[in-house]
């Protein structure tokens, strides 16, 4: 949620924004605001974690139509498109065919709350199905989830292109470069998704996911927030961005991004592998831009009871978390190196172990 907040608000300064399409320009100024993409990731969040993962697609859809209209209706001013805005502070919840590219900038929570690639795309059909049931509607948010589950489950990047292409049938053959000139903003699906999948794939870490997508033009904000979300998943968000993001919405909203990843911790939802131990403090990325750790992927490597050909199966991945599961019974990782993560700062060695415990067991 992170990265689809900041992405959000990093590029909403040039969502009509006519000067040249550059990569340089400043991440934050006073009119780096939230809008409408933030409110929806965050109300669509919220619905998915108060129905937990049992429920029915018609109990999920009312849920996610109350969520959206309350926090909607809330932030009102936030950008909405018309026909959204009507349906909002409409009494009739009726889906009205969009293909819009609303439904892909709200979904990023789902890649990240269940099980299996079939579930995750089961419950991004739902969310989108309750304005966005136009088949373009549905598969821009099929296909993000899709990204951001298979990214934070150690998917390579060719990999996950494959998926998209062979699976949505989305053109992935164009760059950055080649999209860039003419692009212009249009506001759908079918014209964001691809462009926003071709950034993550082309950036390098977070920020030049986020960079690459702005640059490209068009509707800046919701292209970064969608690029933001499977960059989150691919890289983790540096602690410095998480925090400028927390600076700039409401503490109702944070309120539910710390619930997230609480709930993404605590494993609240059993059957999803890495949730119990993810921490979204905790990527490699995250390690090396936290001047307050003493830790490094250095030390991690190095530590003599952690294997080496763990490491090196996991070389393709950014999360340490990765390394966790390849490894050997967990008595062979060093607790302190684990209990130092920032995630688990000031938690008790009782809930490490317990955590640690539950995931070993699961093998
Ligand atoms: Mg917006």
């Amino acid at each position: 949620m992170y990265g689809a907040i900041l992405g959000d608000i990093i590029g909403s300064p040039y969502e009509f924004y006519r000067g040249n399409k550059t990569k340089e320009f400043e991440l934050f100024s006073e009119d780096s605001v939230f809008t409408d993409d933030t409110v929806m990731t965050v109300a669509v969040a919220e619905a998915l974690m108060d129905a937990g993962t049992g429920v029915t697609g018609t109990e999920m859809k009312e849920r996610l139509v109350k969520s959206m209209q309350k926090w909607g209706r809330k932030y009102s001013y936030a950008g909405y498109g018309g026909m959204f805005y009507r349906w909002l502070f409409s009494d009739m919840t009726e889906p009205y065919n969009s293909f819009g590219n609303g439904s892909a900038m709200r979904v990023s929570s789902v890649g990240w709350l269940y099980d299996t690639l079939e579930k995750t795309r089961e419950v991004a059909r739902w969310t989108a199905e309750v304005t966005h049931n136009h088949p373009e509607g549905v598969k821009g948010a099929e296909a993000v989830a899709s990204v951001i589950f298979m990214a934070r489950n150690g998917a390579d990047k060719s990999t996950i292109k494959r998926y998209v292409e062979d699976n949505f049938g989305y053109d992935l053959s164009r760059t950055c470069d080649e999209i860039r000139q003419g692009y212009r903003n249009m506001a759908t699906c079918q014209n964001t998704v691809p462009e926003a999948v071709t950034a993550f794939l082309e950036g390098q870490d977070f920020e030049t996911v986020i960079r690459t997508a702005v640059s490209l033009g068009g509707d800046c904000d919701t292209l970064a927030d969608i690029a933001g979300a499977m960059g989150e998943a691919f890289y983790g968000v540096p602690v410095n961005l998480q925090q400028e993001c927390e600076k700039r919405i409401g503490e109702d909203m944070k309120a539910v991004l710390k619930r997230f990843y609480r709930t993404l911790r605590q494993g609240e939802y059993p059957q999803n592998h890495m949730a119990d131990f993810w921490s979204d403090d905790i990527s490699e990325n995250t390690i090396y831009n936290a001047p307050e750790l003493d830790i490094s992927m250095e030390d991690l490597y190095a530590s003599p009871r952690f294997l080496k050909n763990s490491v090196e199966q996991s070389s393709e991945s950014d999360m340490p978390m990765k390394m966790l599961y390849a490894s050997p019974p967990y008595e062979e990782i060093p607790m302190n190196t684990v209990y130092a993560s920032p995630g688990f700062v000031g938690k008790s060695k009782d809930l490490l172990k317990r955590l640690l415990g539950g995931i070993f067991q699961k093998r």
